[in-house]
């Protein structure tokens, strides 16, 4: 009995040494993390997971808001406030004008990245929409990428998408588990299982290189569908050369005109905690995405052990930003504002980033991989978020608050090398969108 303890944790410990040299897990690696019962042992998964973090990604951590443009929907996605047998939801599309102005305000408080969002309707919000909105926000605003969280396309309509210079394009499964997924999924083209597994082939036959993933946490055991998406990933980076750009990890939150009480599988905060830490461990290059779904102070442990992106300011409902009111997709855990997300994530640390360079630098798929594999990313990654903060501080922040932004910067930048204090002074002089 005491030497099969010492093999499991041996076998553990082995496990994690391969993880910290940035090797992919196989399932049963996967599984043996799973199935660890000693909460001491579970402090080292963790705090493997940050050191990965950080030999990937550096400290820094990216920021986005997204912004959601239609929920009108002819699914009936049950765990879902759009979904079209809510006859309660106030429903809303935004005209390009409205979406214009919401990422106009948005990009008045500092954002750069934005996250688009929309129900499923070919006609309303469908491709010829989505071009329009996304080249109006282009072409009128100083958001420098737009990504975009909508229903799965055929591969012309993915080229039209990619065409308008869109980074990430994300769609989750939601659960790899086919009766719960008929069950939840009792109408409208998303009841069409294998169209929606097929999505990221099709997104890259289109041309995509940075692909969203992520499983519905809370609808099916989490241990079998967070494998389940490790396989899939695995799978996407046998046959591509490269996996998902990131994975995120929306858990069910209670949604008006939702036909779940609760979750049918409760994932508790030290589940979400674990399922963090495995995919960091899993897919060392991994972007890992926290929503506004998770409240604050859970927020912040998981970017200890972890997570690299996280929403932050959000709304749910479409123009929501400019006014309170029409229909939410579900509820918000972190109220927190974009300012005091990013003061927040300096006193735990680390380096708030609102960089967006790899994107237009075509630093994706394949290269991206490569260059997170020789460490030059996190040095990208590190130099460009003081870069963007040095923006920010100019053109956002004001008093105390960009005193103490300013001393933060300064002291992260004498540790850096590579001219970061003359790039400040262009800066200083009215030059944007300085990266390396
Ligand atoms: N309509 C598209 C779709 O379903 O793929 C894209 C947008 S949908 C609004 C984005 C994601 O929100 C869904 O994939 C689902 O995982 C998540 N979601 C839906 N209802 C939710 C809820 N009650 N709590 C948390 N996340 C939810
Ligand atoms: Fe529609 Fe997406 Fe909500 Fe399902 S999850 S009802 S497809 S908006």
């Amino acid at each position: 009995m005491k030497t099969g303890i010492k093999t499991d944790i041996q076998r553990i410990r082995d496990i994690l040494s391969r993880s910290l040299e940035l090797e992919t897990l196989n399932l049963s690696d996967v599984t043996a993390l799973m199935n660890i019962n000693d909460p001491h042992l579970w402090s080292e998964v963790f705090d493997t997971a940050r050191r990965v973090k950080e030999r990937v990604y550096g400290k820094r951590i990216v920021l986005f808001a997204p912004l959601y443009l239609s929920n009108h929907c002819i699914n009936n996605c049950i765990y879902c406030g759009f979904r079209k047998g809510n006859v309660s939801a106030r429903r809303k599309v935004l005209s390009i004008d409205e979406a214009l102005e919401e990422a106009t305000l948005l990009s008045s408080r500092g954002y750069k990245r934005l996250l688009l969002v929309t129900g499923e309707h070919p006609t309303i919000s469908g491709i010829d929409y989505l071009e329009d909105a996304i080249e109006r926000i282009y072409k009128n605003t100083d958001i420098r990428i737009l990504h975009v969280n909508a229903p799965p396309m055929d591969v012309d309509e993915f080229k039209r998408l990619k065409a308008k210079g869109v980074g990430v394009y994300q769609c989750f499964q939601e659960t790899y588990h086919l009766p719960t997924y008929r069950l939840m999924h009792p109408s409208g083209p998303k009841s069409d299982y294998e169209w929606r597994l097929g999505v990221m082939d099709r997104a890259i036959e289109a041309g995509f290189e940075d692909i969203g993933m992520g499983v519905l946490l809370g609808l099916y055991d989490w241990r079998w569908d967070v494998c389940a998406l490790i396989a899939h990933g695995k799978r996407l980076m046998k046959k591509y050369g490269f996996g998902p750009h990131t994975i995120s990890v929306p858990r069910l939150q209670p949604a008006h005109g939702s036909e779940l009480n609760a979750p049918p599988y409760p994932v508790s905060d030290e589940d979400l905690k674990k399922i963090v830490a495995i995919y960091r461990l899993a897919l060392p290059y991994v972007g890992i995405v926290v929503s506004t779904r998770e409240p604050a102070r859970l927020r912040d442990e998981l970017l200890l052990l972890g997570a690299s992106q996280i929403s932050a300011g959000s709304r749910t409902s479409p123009l929501g930003y400019i006014k309170e009111g029409d229909t939410e997709q579900f509820e918000i855990g972190d109220k927190r504002s974009l300012e005091e997300v990013i003061d927040r994530i300096i006193s735990i640390g680390l380096i708030p980033s609102l960089c967006t360079a790899c994107y237009r630098e075509e630093r994706s798929g394949k290269r991206f991989r490569q260059l997170t594999e020789s460490g030059a990313i996190k040095r990208f990654c590190h130099e460009n978020a003081l870069l963007m903060l040095k923006e920010y501080i100019e053109d956002y922040a004001s008093g105390e608050r960009r005193e103490f932004l300013s001393r933060f910067l300064m002291q992260e930048a004498l540790k850096s090398r590579n001219g970061l204090l003359e790039k400040f002074k262009e800066i200083e002089k009215g030059r944007r969108d300085i990266h390396v």
